[in-house]
């Protein structure tokens, strides 16, 4: 994710809690899975901490298209991501050592 890519998701994450727009300082990039990506938000506003799962496309192209329809990220793959978290245990470091042996053969 380059850093326009990483505005442009943090400027579609509203605040669970509040409701109210994240500033990207602070927002943590914890880690990828495929082209889910994994943030810790924190809302100032509220005070409330999160963790966040998001889609995002690898392509600044479809980035700006979502940006022009005022679209939540990748909404065709929100039944991946269902199913994704549906299984998921919240178990960050063996999620991420899983695909780091995968990218090293
Ligand atoms: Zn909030």
């Amino acid at each position: 994710m380059n850093p326009g890519q990483f505005r442009w998701l943090v400027s579609q994450i509203r605040c669970s809690n509040c409701g109210q727009p994240l500033e990207a300082s602070n927002v943590q990039l914890l880690g990828q899975q495929a082209d889910l990506w994994f943030l810790n938000v924190f809302c100032g506003g509220c005070q409330t901490q999160a963790l966040v799962a998001a889609m995002v496309r690898e392509t600044a192209k479809v980035a700006e298209e979502h940006m022009a329809k005022e679209e939540p990220l990748t909404p065709d793959n929100g039944l991946d991501l269902h199913n994704f978290l549906k299984t998921f245990d919240g178990d960050f470091r063996t999620l991420f050592a899983q695909q780091d042996r995968r990218q090293r053969p």
